[in-house]
Protein backbone atom coordinates (compact mmCIF):
# COMPACT_ATOMS: atom_id res chain seq x y z
CA UNK A 1 0.00 0.00 0.00
CA UNK A 2 1.21 3.32 -0.58
CA UNK A 3 3.19 4.48 -4.02
CA UNK A 4 6.38 5.81 -3.51
CA UNK A 5 8.65 7.48 -6.91
CA UNK A 6 11.90 9.43 -6.71
CA UNK A 7 13.97 10.49 -9.39
CA UNK A 8 17.68 12.55 -9.26
CA UNK A 9 19.00 12.73 -13.14
CA UNK A 10 19.00 15.09 -15.82
CA UNK A 11 15.17 15.21 -16.95
CA UNK A 12 12.67 17.37 -15.27
CA UNK A 13 12.50 15.31 -11.72
CA UNK A 14 9.07 16.23 -11.17
CA UNK A 15 7.49 15.09 -14.33
CA UNK A 16 9.01 11.63 -13.58
CA UNK A 17 7.70 11.53 -10.41
CA UNK A 18 4.18 12.51 -11.22
CA UNK A 19 3.88 10.33 -13.82
CA UNK A 20 5.12 7.62 -11.76
CA UNK A 21 2.73 8.81 -9.28
CA UNK A 22 0.04 8.84 -11.39
CA UNK A 23 1.47 4.99 -12.23
CA UNK A 24 1.21 3.71 -9.12
CA UNK A 25 -2.13 5.17 -7.74
CA UNK A 26 -3.71 1.36 -7.57
CA UNK A 27 -1.39 1.20 -4.19
CA UNK A 28 -3.08 4.32 -2.56
CA UNK A 29 -5.27 7.17 -3.57
CA UNK A 30 -6.38 9.30 -0.81
CA UNK A 31 -3.77 12.04 -1.53
CA UNK A 32 -0.79 12.53 -2.71
CA UNK A 33 2.60 14.84 -2.34
CA UNK A 34 5.43 15.62 -4.24
CA UNK A 35 8.77 17.60 -3.08
CA UNK A 36 10.96 18.81 -5.47
CA UNK A 37 14.41 21.29 -5.13
CA UNK A 38 12.46 23.93 -4.12
CA UNK A 39 8.56 23.31 -3.57
CA UNK A 40 6.04 20.62 -1.70
CA UNK A 41 3.04 20.50 -3.32
CA UNK A 42 0.20 18.23 -1.34
CA UNK A 43 -3.86 17.57 -2.31
CA UNK A 44 -5.94 15.66 -0.92
CA UNK A 45 -7.64 12.86 -3.16
CA UNK A 46 -6.41 10.81 -6.16
CA UNK A 47 -3.66 12.35 -8.83
CA UNK A 48 -5.74 11.33 -11.29
CA UNK A 49 -8.64 13.53 -10.65
CA UNK A 50 -5.89 16.64 -9.64
CA UNK A 51 -6.35 17.70 -13.11
CA UNK A 52 -3.40 20.04 -14.64
CA UNK A 53 -0.66 19.80 -11.90
CA UNK A 54 2.06 23.06 -12.60
CA UNK A 55 5.36 22.47 -10.91
CA UNK A 56 8.63 23.90 -11.52
CA UNK A 57 11.21 21.67 -13.09
CA UNK A 58 14.07 20.17 -10.74
CA UNK A 59 16.74 17.69 -11.18
CA UNK A 60 15.48 15.88 -7.81
CA UNK A 61 12.14 14.67 -6.46
CA UNK A 62 10.14 12.76 -4.18
CA UNK A 63 6.48 11.55 -4.26
CA UNK A 64 3.95 9.84 -2.37
CA UNK A 65 0.42 8.40 -2.78
CA UNK A 66 -1.44 7.51 0.33
CA UNK A 67 -3.01 4.57 1.81
CA UNK A 68 -3.32 6.33 5.55
CA UNK A 69 -2.74 4.23 8.68
CA UNK A 70 -2.14 6.95 11.11
CA UNK A 71 -4.14 10.18 10.75
CA UNK A 72 -7.20 11.05 8.85
CA UNK A 73 -6.58 11.97 5.53
CA UNK A 74 -5.92 15.37 5.22
CA UNK A 75 -3.31 18.46 3.34
CA UNK A 76 -1.28 17.94 6.82
CA UNK A 77 -1.03 14.38 6.79
CA UNK A 78 -0.26 13.50 3.00
CA UNK A 79 3.18 12.80 2.48
CA UNK A 80 6.28 14.30 1.88
CA UNK A 81 6.82 15.14 5.51
CA UNK A 82 9.30 17.85 6.60
CA UNK A 83 11.85 18.37 9.25
CA UNK A 84 11.73 21.50 11.45
CA UNK A 85 14.03 23.31 9.12
CA UNK A 86 12.50 22.00 5.82
CA UNK A 87 15.63 20.95 4.78
CA UNK A 88 15.04 17.16 4.76
CA UNK A 89 11.77 15.34 3.07
CA UNK A 90 10.42 12.00 3.64
CA UNK A 91 8.00 9.77 1.93
CA UNK A 92 7.09 6.49 3.86
CA UNK A 93 5.27 3.63 3.05
CA UNK A 94 3.55 1.28 5.95
CA UNK A 95 3.95 1.74 9.62
CA UNK A 96 6.74 2.81 12.62
CA UNK A 97 5.46 1.08 15.05
CA UNK A 98 7.74 2.36 17.48
CA UNK A 99 6.13 6.07 16.54
CA UNK A 100 5.18 7.24 19.87
CA UNK A 101 8.33 6.17 21.58
CA UNK A 102 10.40 7.94 19.05
CA UNK A 103 8.10 10.53 19.25
CA UNK A 104 8.57 11.35 22.82
CA UNK A 105 12.56 11.67 22.10
CA UNK A 106 11.67 14.20 19.75
CA UNK A 107 10.25 16.49 22.19
CA UNK A 108 11.90 19.51 20.57
CA UNK A 109 10.69 19.18 17.41
CA UNK A 110 7.79 20.81 15.82
CA UNK A 111 5.79 18.13 14.40
CA UNK A 112 2.98 19.06 11.42
CA UNK A 113 0.82 16.15 11.14
CA UNK A 114 -1.10 12.89 12.78
CA UNK A 115 1.19 10.36 10.89
CA UNK A 116 3.87 7.87 12.72
CA UNK A 117 5.75 8.48 8.94
CA UNK A 118 7.09 12.50 10.15
CA UNK A 119 9.36 10.86 12.90
CA UNK A 120 11.14 9.50 10.30
CA UNK A 121 12.23 13.53 8.71
CA UNK A 122 12.75 14.59 12.21
CA UNK A 123 15.01 11.74 13.56
CA UNK A 124 16.93 12.43 10.16
CA UNK A 125 16.99 15.82 11.07
CA UNK A 126 18.38 15.32 14.99
CA UNK A 127 21.24 13.56 13.32
CA UNK A 128 22.25 15.60 10.73
CA UNK A 129 25.52 17.02 12.63
CA UNK A 130 26.88 14.14 11.83
CA UNK A 131 25.92 14.26 7.94
CA UNK A 132 23.40 12.71 5.95
CA UNK A 133 24.42 9.39 5.12
CA UNK A 134 25.59 8.51 9.01
CA UNK A 135 21.91 10.14 10.21
CA UNK A 136 19.78 8.20 7.77
CA UNK A 137 21.73 4.85 9.23
CA UNK A 138 21.36 5.93 12.34
CA UNK A 139 17.45 6.57 11.81
CA UNK A 140 16.52 3.56 9.74
CA UNK A 141 18.50 1.62 13.21
CA UNK A 142 15.99 2.82 15.40
CA UNK A 143 12.29 2.01 12.63
CA UNK A 144 10.30 -0.93 14.09
CA UNK A 145 7.84 -2.44 11.94
CA UNK A 146 7.17 -3.19 8.34
CA UNK A 147 8.12 0.12 6.57
CA UNK A 148 10.12 1.78 3.86
CA UNK A 149 10.92 5.58 3.49
CA UNK A 150 12.93 7.70 0.79
CA UNK A 151 14.67 10.88 2.38
CA UNK A 152 15.38 13.81 0.30
CA UNK A 153 18.58 16.12 1.08
CA UNK A 154 20.08 18.97 -1.09
CA UNK A 155 20.93 16.77 -4.17
CA UNK A 156 21.42 13.83 -2.76
CA UNK A 157 18.43 10.98 -2.31
CA UNK A 158 18.90 7.90 0.75
CA UNK A 159 16.35 5.36 1.01
CA UNK A 160 16.11 2.43 3.47
CA UNK A 161 13.88 -1.44 3.01
CA UNK A 162 12.51 -2.88 6.10
CA UNK A 163 9.95 -5.16 5.19
CA UNK A 164 8.41 -2.99 2.58
CA UNK A 165 8.89 -2.94 -1.24
CA UNK A 166 11.50 -0.89 -2.99
CA UNK A 167 13.63 -0.80 -5.96
CA UNK A 168 16.41 1.50 -7.48
CA UNK A 169 16.06 1.99 -11.11
CA UNK A 170 19.57 2.80 -12.78
CA UNK A 171 19.67 5.29 -15.43
CA UNK A 172 22.31 6.76 -17.64
CA UNK A 173 23.25 9.11 -15.20
CA UNK A 174 19.92 9.02 -13.66
CA UNK A 175 18.66 7.12 -10.30
CA UNK A 176 15.04 6.03 -9.75
CA UNK A 177 13.75 4.20 -6.53
CA UNK A 178 9.87 2.95 -6.19
CA UNK A 179 7.42 0.77 -4.70
CA UNK A 180 7.39 -0.92 -8.51
CA UNK A 181 9.27 -1.28 -11.66
CA UNK A 182 6.09 -0.04 -13.05
CA UNK A 183 6.47 3.57 -11.90
CA UNK A 184 9.82 3.73 -14.02
CA UNK A 185 9.49 1.16 -16.72
CA UNK A 186 9.34 3.57 -19.67
CA UNK A 187 12.64 5.03 -18.48
CA UNK A 188 14.80 2.51 -17.50
CA UNK A 189 14.62 -1.41 -17.44
CA UNK A 190 17.87 -1.95 -15.20
CA UNK A 191 17.43 -2.17 -11.88
CA UNK A 192 19.43 -3.26 -8.43
CA UNK A 193 16.97 -4.73 -5.77
CA UNK A 194 17.27 -3.26 -2.53
CA UNK A 195 16.73 -6.02 -0.08
CA UNK A 196 15.39 -5.82 3.09
CA UNK A 197 16.98 -4.36 6.09
CA UNK A 198 19.32 -2.69 3.76
CA UNK A 199 19.36 1.01 2.66
CA UNK A 200 21.19 3.04 -0.23
CA UNK A 201 22.52 6.35 -0.59
CA UNK A 202 22.22 8.35 -3.97
CA UNK A 203 24.55 11.32 -4.70
CA UNK A 204 26.74 10.39 -8.23
CA UNK A 205 26.27 6.76 -7.52
CA UNK A 206 23.77 4.27 -5.58
CA UNK A 207 25.92 3.22 -2.57
CA UNK A 208 24.08 0.12 -0.82
CA UNK A 209 24.42 -0.74 3.29
CA UNK A 210 23.34 -2.84 5.69
CA UNK A 211 21.04 -1.30 8.05
CA UNK A 212 22.11 -3.63 10.81
CA UNK A 213 26.33 -3.48 10.02
CA UNK A 214 26.41 -0.44 8.40
CA UNK A 215 28.21 -2.55 6.06
CA UNK A 216 29.02 -1.83 2.47
CA UNK A 217 26.62 -4.33 0.51
CA UNK A 218 27.90 -4.91 -3.47
CA UNK A 219 24.62 -4.78 -5.90
CA UNK A 220 24.03 -6.23 -9.44
CA UNK A 221 22.70 -4.50 -12.10
CA UNK A 222 19.95 -7.04 -13.32
CA UNK A 223 18.10 -5.82 -16.48
CA UNK A 224 14.30 -6.97 -16.22
CA UNK A 225 13.64 -9.04 -19.38
CA UNK A 226 9.82 -8.75 -18.67
CA UNK A 227 7.29 -6.91 -20.38
CA UNK A 228 4.92 -5.36 -18.83
CA UNK A 229 1.41 -5.33 -20.86
CA UNK A 230 -0.14 -2.58 -21.17
CA UNK A 231 -1.69 -1.30 -18.02
CA UNK A 232 -4.48 1.05 -20.15
CA UNK A 233 -7.88 1.21 -19.98
CA UNK A 234 -8.30 1.53 -24.39
CA UNK A 235 -11.39 2.24 -25.17
CA UNK A 236 -13.01 0.78 -21.78
CA UNK A 237 -14.26 3.03 -19.43
CA UNK A 238 -12.69 1.45 -16.58
CA UNK A 239 -9.61 -0.84 -15.80
CA UNK A 240 -12.47 -3.46 -14.22
CA UNK A 241 -14.27 -3.97 -16.49
CA UNK A 242 -11.45 -4.36 -19.28
CA UNK A 243 -9.78 -6.96 -16.74
CA UNK A 244 -12.66 -8.49 -16.78
CA UNK A 245 -12.79 -9.10 -20.44
CA UNK A 246 -9.07 -9.63 -20.58
CA UNK A 247 -9.98 -13.27 -19.04
CA UNK A 248 -11.17 -13.81 -22.97
CA UNK A 249 -7.36 -14.36 -22.92
CA UNK A 250 -5.46 -14.34 -19.80
CA UNK A 251 -6.94 -18.15 -18.89
CA UNK A 252 -4.44 -19.60 -21.92
CA UNK A 253 -1.53 -17.21 -21.11
CA UNK A 254 -2.30 -18.77 -17.25
CA UNK A 255 -2.64 -22.70 -18.53
CA UNK A 256 0.86 -21.77 -20.63
CA UNK A 257 3.20 -22.80 -18.01
CA UNK A 258 6.34 -24.70 -18.13
CA UNK A 259 5.39 -28.55 -17.82
CA UNK A 260 8.39 -29.60 -16.19
CA UNK A 261 7.99 -27.32 -13.48
CA UNK A 262 4.64 -27.89 -12.94
CA UNK A 263 5.44 -31.88 -12.85
CA UNK A 264 8.10 -31.03 -9.77
CA UNK A 265 6.32 -28.94 -7.62
CA UNK A 266 3.63 -31.12 -8.43
CA UNK A 267 6.04 -34.22 -7.20
CA UNK A 268 7.01 -31.80 -3.96
CA UNK A 269 3.40 -31.57 -2.89
CA UNK A 270 2.97 -35.53 -3.44
CA UNK A 271 6.17 -35.51 -1.37
CA UNK A 272 5.78 -32.90 1.54
CA UNK A 273 4.37 -33.88 5.02
CA UNK A 274 2.16 -31.07 4.76
CA UNK A 275 1.81 -28.62 2.09
CA UNK A 276 0.38 -25.12 3.38
CA UNK A 277 -1.56 -22.71 0.94
CA UNK A 278 -1.48 -19.11 2.36
CA UNK A 279 -3.07 -16.33 0.87
CA UNK A 280 -4.62 -13.03 2.15
CA UNK A 281 -8.55 -11.89 0.77
CA UNK A 282 -9.22 -12.77 -2.66
CA UNK A 283 -5.83 -15.30 -3.01
CA UNK A 284 -7.11 -16.75 0.26
CA UNK A 285 -10.28 -17.65 -1.34
CA UNK A 286 -8.38 -19.35 -4.20
CA UNK A 287 -6.04 -21.33 -1.58
CA UNK A 288 -9.68 -22.28 -0.10
CA UNK A 289 -10.39 -23.61 -3.45
CA UNK A 290 -7.35 -25.49 -4.35
CA UNK A 291 -7.63 -27.28 -0.65
CA UNK A 292 -11.18 -28.59 -2.48
CA UNK A 293 -9.49 -29.39 -5.80
CA UNK A 294 -6.91 -31.08 -4.42
CA UNK A 295 -9.21 -33.24 -2.33
CA UNK A 296 -11.78 -33.67 -5.50
CA UNK A 297 -9.54 -34.03 -7.94
CA UNK A 298 -6.30 -35.92 -6.33
CA UNK A 299 -7.33 -37.09 -3.45
CA UNK A 300 -4.95 -35.59 -1.39
CA UNK A 301 -5.03 -33.53 1.95
CA UNK A 302 -3.25 -30.06 1.34
CA UNK A 303 -4.18 -26.85 3.66
CA UNK A 304 -5.81 -23.34 3.02
CA UNK A 305 -4.68 -20.70 5.75
CA UNK A 306 -5.68 -16.56 5.64
CA UNK A 307 -1.90 -15.76 5.80
CA UNK A 308 -3.07 -13.30 8.71
CA UNK A 309 -3.89 -16.38 10.83
CA UNK A 310 -1.02 -18.49 10.15
CA UNK A 311 1.28 -17.42 12.43
CA UNK A 312 -0.99 -19.74 14.95
CA UNK A 313 -0.07 -22.47 12.53
CA UNK A 314 3.17 -22.11 11.97
CA UNK A 315 4.52 -23.77 14.31
CA UNK A 316 3.31 -27.16 12.41
CA UNK A 317 5.96 -26.26 9.74
CA UNK A 318 9.53 -28.49 9.35
CA UNK A 319 11.77 -29.02 6.42
CA UNK A 320 9.60 -31.02 4.97
CA UNK A 321 6.93 -28.60 5.06
CA UNK A 322 5.63 -27.20 1.81
CA UNK A 323 4.08 -23.81 1.39
CA UNK A 324 2.42 -22.24 -1.44
CA UNK A 325 1.72 -18.57 -1.26
CA UNK A 326 -0.55 -17.34 -3.48
CA UNK A 327 -0.61 -13.08 -4.15
CA UNK A 328 -1.16 -11.01 -6.98
CA UNK A 329 1.42 -8.30 -6.38
CA UNK A 330 3.73 -10.95 -4.49
CA UNK A 331 3.86 -7.75 -1.91
CA UNK A 332 1.07 -9.11 1.05
CA UNK A 333 2.64 -8.23 4.01
CA UNK A 334 0.59 -10.92 6.44
CA UNK A 335 1.87 -13.59 2.97
CA UNK A 336 5.62 -12.45 3.50
CA UNK A 337 5.65 -13.32 7.21
CA UNK A 338 4.09 -16.61 6.28
CA UNK A 339 7.35 -16.89 3.91
CA UNK A 340 9.47 -15.77 6.67
CA UNK A 341 8.35 -18.42 9.21
CA UNK A 342 8.76 -21.00 6.14
CA UNK A 343 12.51 -20.17 5.82
CA UNK A 344 13.08 -20.53 9.59
CA UNK A 345 11.96 -23.99 9.23
CA UNK A 346 13.97 -24.90 6.62
CA UNK A 347 10.38 -25.50 4.81
CA UNK A 348 10.39 -24.88 1.02
CA UNK A 349 8.38 -22.29 -0.63
CA UNK A 350 6.47 -21.66 -4.01
CA UNK A 351 4.77 -19.04 -4.99
CA UNK A 352 1.91 -17.98 -7.33
CA UNK A 353 1.91 -14.77 -8.22
CA UNK A 354 1.15 -11.84 -11.19
CA UNK A 355 4.37 -8.98 -10.43
CA UNK A 356 7.65 -9.85 -11.88
CA UNK A 357 10.54 -9.16 -9.63
CA UNK A 358 7.80 -8.85 -6.20
CA UNK A 359 9.22 -9.87 -3.18
CA UNK A 360 7.90 -13.32 -3.09
CA UNK A 361 9.54 -14.00 -6.12
CA UNK A 362 12.87 -13.43 -5.09
CA UNK A 363 12.18 -15.52 -1.66
CA UNK A 364 10.71 -18.33 -2.92
CA UNK A 365 12.42 -21.13 -4.02
CA UNK A 366 10.15 -21.64 -7.17
CA UNK A 367 7.72 -19.44 -8.74
CA UNK A 368 5.32 -19.37 -11.18
CA UNK A 369 3.80 -16.25 -12.99
CA UNK A 370 -0.06 -16.37 -13.93
CA UNK A 371 0.29 -14.15 -16.63
CA UNK A 372 -2.57 -11.83 -16.42
CA UNK A 373 -0.99 -9.00 -17.21
CA UNK A 374 -1.30 -5.85 -14.90
CA UNK A 375 -4.22 -5.29 -13.22
CA UNK A 376 -4.78 -1.97 -12.05
CA UNK A 377 -8.24 -2.24 -11.07
CA UNK A 378 -7.81 -2.96 -6.99
CA UNK A 379 -10.66 -5.40 -7.45
CA UNK A 380 -9.16 -8.73 -8.43
CA UNK A 381 -10.95 -10.46 -11.13
CA UNK A 382 -8.24 -11.80 -14.26
CA UNK A 383 -5.41 -12.39 -11.87
CA UNK A 384 -8.15 -14.60 -9.61
CA UNK A 385 -9.15 -16.84 -12.40
CA UNK A 386 -5.44 -17.01 -13.60
CA UNK A 387 -4.56 -18.51 -10.13
CA UNK A 388 -7.50 -20.76 -10.07
CA UNK A 389 -6.52 -21.64 -13.28
CA UNK A 390 -2.93 -22.86 -12.06
CA UNK A 391 -3.92 -24.40 -9.06
CA UNK A 392 -6.18 -26.32 -11.41
CA UNK A 393 -2.68 -28.04 -13.16
CA UNK A 394 -1.30 -28.28 -10.13
CA UNK A 395 -4.00 -30.48 -8.88
CA UNK A 396 -4.33 -32.45 -12.30
CA UNK A 397 -0.08 -33.07 -12.56
CA UNK A 398 -0.23 -34.58 -8.89
CA UNK A 399 -1.88 -37.50 -10.01
CA UNK A 400 -0.01 -37.51 -13.11
CA UNK A 401 -2.65 -36.04 -15.50
CA UNK A 402 -1.57 -32.63 -16.21
CA UNK A 403 -2.61 -32.73 -19.87
CA UNK A 404 -6.60 -34.48 -18.82
CA UNK A 405 -6.05 -30.47 -16.44
CA UNK A 406 -4.86 -28.78 -19.28
CA UNK A 407 -7.57 -29.88 -21.50
CA UNK A 408 -10.02 -29.38 -19.47
CA UNK A 409 -8.43 -25.59 -18.73
CA UNK A 410 -8.59 -25.29 -22.44
CA UNK A 411 -11.64 -25.72 -22.98
CA UNK A 412 -12.96 -23.63 -20.31
CA UNK A 413 -10.76 -20.56 -21.35
CA UNK A 414 -12.51 -20.96 -25.06
CA UNK A 415 -16.13 -21.41 -23.77
CA UNK A 416 -15.16 -18.14 -21.64
CA UNK A 417 -13.93 -16.37 -24.48
CA UNK A 418 -17.40 -17.27 -26.00
CA UNK A 419 -19.47 -16.39 -23.02
CA UNK A 420 -17.54 -12.68 -22.36
CA UNK A 421 -19.79 -11.21 -25.09
CA UNK A 422 -22.14 -8.09 -24.89
CA UNK A 423 -25.04 -9.75 -24.87
CA UNK A 424 -23.80 -11.27 -22.03
CA UNK A 425 -23.38 -8.32 -20.50
CA UNK A 426 -26.86 -6.60 -21.32
CA UNK A 427 -28.24 -9.65 -19.24
CA UNK A 428 -26.33 -8.96 -15.93
CA UNK A 429 -27.07 -5.24 -16.84
CA UNK A 430 -30.52 -6.03 -16.72
CA UNK A 431 -30.06 -8.24 -13.81
CA UNK A 432 -28.23 -5.04 -11.70
CA UNK A 433 -31.31 -2.84 -12.59
CA UNK A 434 -33.19 -4.88 -10.63
CA UNK A 435 -31.14 -5.27 -7.55
CA UNK A 436 -29.35 -1.65 -7.71
CA UNK A 437 -31.18 -0.53 -4.31
CA UNK A 438 -30.46 -3.55 -2.30
CA UNK A 439 -27.58 -3.14 0.78
CA UNK A 440 -27.90 -7.04 1.31
CA UNK A 441 -27.43 -9.66 -0.82
CA UNK A 442 -26.23 -13.30 0.04
CA UNK A 443 -24.37 -15.92 -2.11
CA UNK A 444 -24.36 -19.55 -1.55
CA UNK A 445 -22.47 -22.56 -2.64
CA UNK A 446 -21.09 -26.72 -1.68
CA UNK A 447 -17.64 -28.40 -2.77
CA UNK A 448 -15.53 -26.63 -5.12
CA UNK A 449 -17.98 -23.36 -5.49
CA UNK A 450 -18.01 -22.96 -1.33
CA UNK A 451 -15.21 -20.79 -1.75
CA UNK A 452 -16.53 -19.29 -4.62
CA UNK A 453 -19.74 -17.68 -2.54
CA UNK A 454 -16.96 -16.37 0.02
CA UNK A 455 -15.00 -14.65 -2.92
CA UNK A 456 -18.07 -13.50 -5.14
CA UNK A 457 -18.75 -11.78 -1.41
CA UNK A 458 -15.96 -10.09 -1.79
CA UNK A 459 -16.28 -8.65 -5.11
CA UNK A 460 -19.68 -7.38 -4.23
CA UNK A 461 -18.72 -5.81 -1.14
CA UNK A 462 -15.31 -3.96 -2.13
CA UNK A 463 -16.66 -2.86 -5.57
CA UNK A 464 -20.67 -2.17 -5.12
CA UNK A 465 -20.25 -1.50 -1.27
CA UNK A 466 -23.03 -4.46 -0.71
CA UNK A 467 -23.49 -6.05 2.41
CA UNK A 468 -22.47 -9.12 0.78
CA UNK A 469 -22.05 -12.67 2.91
CA UNK A 470 -21.41 -15.86 1.43
CA UNK A 471 -22.06 -19.30 2.90
CA UNK A 472 -21.66 -22.90 2.65
CA UNK A 473 -25.34 -23.73 1.14
CA UNK A 474 -25.37 -26.56 3.83
CA UNK A 475 -25.04 -23.79 6.73
CA UNK A 476 -28.26 -21.58 5.95
CA UNK A 477 -30.52 -23.51 7.88
CA UNK A 478 -28.22 -23.32 11.08
CA UNK A 479 -28.77 -19.70 11.18
CA UNK A 480 -28.66 -17.26 7.98
CA UNK A 481 -31.78 -18.72 6.74
CA UNK A 482 -33.38 -15.78 9.80
CA UNK A 483 -32.41 -13.01 7.14
CA UNK A 484 -33.63 -13.98 4.05
CA UNK A 485 -37.07 -11.85 3.40
CA UNK A 486 -39.15 -11.04 0.62
CA UNK A 487 -36.84 -10.35 -2.00
CA UNK A 488 -33.53 -10.79 -0.40
CA UNK A 489 -31.15 -11.59 -3.44
CA UNK A 490 -29.49 -15.37 -3.18
CA UNK A 491 -26.59 -15.98 -5.78
CA UNK A 492 -26.81 -19.18 -5.85
CA UNK A 493 -23.46 -21.26 -7.63
CA UNK A 494 -24.70 -24.15 -9.44
CA UNK A 495 -22.20 -26.88 -11.34
CA UNK A 496 -22.86 -30.04 -13.16
CA UNK A 497 -21.57 -32.31 -9.65
CA UNK A 498 -22.53 -34.71 -6.79
CA UNK A 499 -24.19 -31.27 -5.26
CA UNK A 500 -25.94 -29.89 -7.34
CA UNK A 501 -29.31 -31.93 -5.92
CA UNK A 502 -28.60 -30.88 -2.50
CA UNK A 503 -27.67 -27.02 -3.96
CA UNK A 504 -30.61 -26.95 -6.00
CA UNK A 505 -32.64 -27.78 -2.62
CA UNK A 506 -30.86 -25.06 -0.79
CA UNK A 507 -32.09 -22.36 -3.47
CA UNK A 508 -35.41 -23.77 -3.53
CA UNK A 509 -35.51 -23.22 0.87
CA UNK A 510 -34.71 -20.04 0.47
CA UNK A 511 -36.76 -19.36 -2.09
CA UNK A 512 -39.75 -20.47 -0.46
CA UNK A 513 -39.10 -17.96 2.34
CA UNK A 514 -39.38 -15.04 -0.03
CA UNK A 515 -35.73 -15.06 -1.40
CA UNK A 516 -35.01 -14.00 -5.46
CA UNK A 517 -32.64 -16.79 -6.68
CA UNK A 518 -29.92 -15.63 -9.20
CA UNK A 519 -28.66 -18.74 -10.23
CA UNK A 520 -25.25 -18.79 -11.83
CA UNK A 521 -25.30 -22.36 -13.59
CA UNK A 522 -24.67 -24.64 -17.09
CA UNK A 523 -28.63 -24.96 -17.24
CA UNK A 524 -31.57 -23.48 -15.98
CA UNK A 525 -33.89 -24.59 -12.94
CA UNK A 526 -37.02 -23.37 -11.52
CA UNK A 527 -35.51 -23.13 -8.73
CA UNK A 528 -33.95 -19.59 -10.26
CA UNK A 529 -35.81 -16.36 -10.68
CA UNK A 530 -33.10 -14.88 -12.70
CA UNK A 531 -30.32 -17.24 -14.58
CA UNK A 532 -26.67 -16.47 -15.51
CA UNK A 533 -25.76 -18.88 -17.86
CA UNK A 534 -21.87 -20.83 -17.76
CA UNK A 535 -20.37 -22.81 -19.27
CA UNK A 536 -20.15 -26.32 -18.15
CA UNK A 537 -16.59 -26.45 -16.63
CA UNK A 538 -16.92 -30.00 -14.48
CA UNK A 539 -13.80 -29.37 -12.03
CA UNK A 540 -12.73 -25.94 -13.54
CA UNK A 541 -16.67 -24.40 -12.25
CA UNK A 542 -14.84 -21.80 -9.98
CA UNK A 543 -13.07 -20.12 -13.29
CA UNK A 544 -16.41 -19.81 -14.53
CA UNK A 545 -18.56 -19.08 -11.63
CA UNK A 546 -17.31 -16.00 -10.12
CA UNK A 547 -16.78 -13.95 -13.60
CA UNK A 548 -20.56 -13.10 -13.89
CA UNK A 549 -20.53 -12.13 -10.32
CA UNK A 550 -17.63 -9.68 -10.95
CA UNK A 551 -19.37 -8.18 -13.87
CA UNK A 552 -22.53 -8.07 -11.59
CA UNK A 553 -20.41 -6.08 -9.32
CA UNK A 554 -19.10 -3.97 -11.65
CA UNK A 555 -22.66 -2.80 -12.95
CA UNK A 556 -23.80 -2.58 -9.62
CA UNK A 557 -21.10 -0.16 -8.76
CA UNK A 558 -22.16 1.69 -11.88
CA UNK A 559 -25.21 2.32 -10.89
CA UNK A 560 -24.63 2.93 -7.67
CA UNK A 561 -22.65 6.02 -9.01
CA UNK A 562 -19.07 4.36 -7.18
CA UNK A 563 -15.71 4.34 -8.87
CA UNK A 564 -15.66 0.29 -9.76
CA UNK A 565 -11.48 1.25 -9.87
CA UNK A 566 -10.75 2.85 -6.52
CA UNK A 567 -12.80 1.10 -4.02
CA UNK A 568 -13.40 2.95 -0.86
CA UNK A 569 -10.79 2.79 1.76
CA UNK A 570 -9.27 0.29 -0.03
CA UNK A 571 -5.78 -0.53 -2.32
CA UNK A 572 -3.74 -3.17 -3.96
CA UNK A 573 -0.42 -4.78 -2.81
CA UNK A 574 -1.50 -4.44 0.54
CA UNK A 575 1.96 -4.26 2.60
CA UNK A 576 0.63 -3.31 5.91
CA UNK A 577 -0.36 -6.20 8.10
N1 LIG B 1 1.73 5.16 7.92
C1 LIG B 1 1.85 6.20 6.96
C2 LIG B 1 0.65 7.11 6.94
O1 LIG B 1 -0.39 6.81 7.49
C3 LIG B 1 2.12 5.66 5.56
C4 LIG B 1 0.96 4.93 5.00
C5 LIG B 1 1.20 4.48 3.57
O2 LIG B 1 1.88 3.45 3.41
O3 LIG B 1 0.65 5.12 2.67
O4 LIG B 1 0.75 8.17 6.39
Amino acid sequence: MCGIIAYKGWKDASKVVLDGLKALEYRGYDSWGIATGSEVVKRVGRIGESGNVVISPSSIAIGHTRWSTHGPVTWQNAHPHLDCSGRVAVVHNGIVENYQELKASLSSHRFASDTDSETVSHLIEEKLSIGFEQAIKEAAKLLKGRSAFVAKYENRLAAARKGAPLIVGIGRDEFFIASDISAFFNHTKNVQYLDDNELVIIDEAAHFYSIDSGEKVSKRVVEIDWQPESAEKGSYEHYLIKEIMDQKETLYKAINQDESKIMSVAADINNAYGTFLVGCGTAGKVCMAAEYLFSKVARKHVNSYVASEFPNYSHYLTPKSLIIAVSQSGETADVLEAIDAAKKSGSKVISLLNVFGSTMMRASDQYFMVNAGAERAVVSTKATTAQLAVVTLLAYASIGKLQEGKLLLLNVAEQVNDMLNPRYEEHIKKLAEMLKERSDMYIIGRGINYPMALEAAIKLQETACINAQGFAAGELKHGPLALIDEGTPCIALVANDSVKAEMISNAMEIKARGGFIIGIAPENNEAFDYWLKVPDAGNASPIVNIIPVQMLAYHLALLKGLNPDYPRNLAKAVTVK
